[in-house]
């Protein structure tokens, strides 16, 4: 069997077609959807992510601004800056780059961010309502998987799903998601014995890992969903994702490559929670 490869790229660009139009709907109603990306130091790969970020948004007819500090600055002026973004009404999202420079309390930072802005989804507020199943925003990455599974019409309820990761970004959203969705959930991590024995029980396999080639085809059961998570950077400077590709692919009945997989639909996600909390901003005035 060869697995259906689920195109993110292709899905991305068809929902920020969508959220263009409804953007535009948006301004015509006098609220134009604003992001705003607070950025801090040098770190070469934010850098990459801040500027798609920006694209994206700018292509779907999004006020989108960035605001940059340098390496040196500190936990105070950020929380300054938080705040007068969390005031300003033409802002509806506020996503802070992470990671932060080390001296920055960056918890603290990211608390700060009014939860109907926190856009990302990783405000204490959010993610709480993610265990109650009554999330404003949903973190992006683990909300473009159910996307992607939808846009495929992969069954989740009654299924097994196990999930490689608990990060509060990824692993963790991701697990409450799919039971939200009806599945029966197995989260697996370092200390997690026999994985392999696990992962050939799931008809949905999330890997969130950040190692290459860590899913092999033995651990997937054959007709399985495989969505990779992973974007691990090569010796070469190529991308990989955390699948070994070419060998699960030949097990499984969907796969998701990478690139131009998950990481596109992260950035429609963000585009998505951005309309939302426009949406609001309307219904609020
Ligand atoms: P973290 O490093 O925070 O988490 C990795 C998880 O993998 C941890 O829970 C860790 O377990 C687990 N793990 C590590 N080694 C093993 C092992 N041998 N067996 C089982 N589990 C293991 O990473 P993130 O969740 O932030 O990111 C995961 C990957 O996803 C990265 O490659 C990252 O670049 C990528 N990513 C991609 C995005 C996208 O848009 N596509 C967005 C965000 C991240 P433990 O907790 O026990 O240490």
């Amino acid at each position: 069997m060869t697995a259906k490869i689920i195109d993110g790229t292709a899905l991305a660009q068809r929902l920020r077609a969508e959220f263009a139009t409804r953007a535009e709907a948006l301004a015509a109603r006098g609220q134009r959807p604003g992001l705003t990306v607070v950025i801090a130091g040098e770190n070469p790969a934010s850098r990459v992510y801040v500027r798609n970020k920006i694209k994206a948004c700018s292509e779907a007819a999004f006020d989108s601004r960035h605001v940059e500090f340098p390496e040196t600055v500190s936990t105070a002026t950020l929380l300054h800056e938080i705040e007068r973004l969390n005031a300003d009404p033409e802002v509806h999202g506020i996503l802070v780059q992470l990671p932060l420079p080390p001296q920055v309390d960056a918890p603290r930072v990211t608390a700060a961010i009014a939860p109907h802005k926190d856009v990302d989804g990783f405000h204490a507020t959010n993610l709480g309502g993610l265990v109650t199943g009554h999330a404003d925003f949903a973190p992006c990455t683990p909300a473009g998987v159910m996307e992607m599974l939808k846009s495929e019409n992969i069954a989740i309820e009654g299924k097994h799903a196990v999930v490689i990761g608990r990060s509060n970004i990824v692993g963790k959203p991701m697990a409450l998601l799919l039971l939200q969705a009806g599945a029966t959930v197995t989260i697996c991590h370092s200390r997690t014995v026999d994985l392999p024995a696990i992962t050939r029980q799931a008809d949905i396999l999330v890997a969130a890992v950040g190692k290459p080639n860590f899913v092999t085809a033995g651990m997937v059961k054959p007709g399985t969903c495989v969505i990779d998570v992973g974007i691990n950077r090569l010796p070469t400077g190529k991308l990989a994702g955390d699948v070994d590709f070419a060998a699960v692919r030949e097990v499984a009945g969907w796969i998701t490559p990478v690139p131009g997989g998950v990481g596109p639909m992260t950035i429609a996600m963000l585009l998505a929670n951005t309309l939302k909390a426009t949406e609001r901003a309307l219904r609020k005035d």
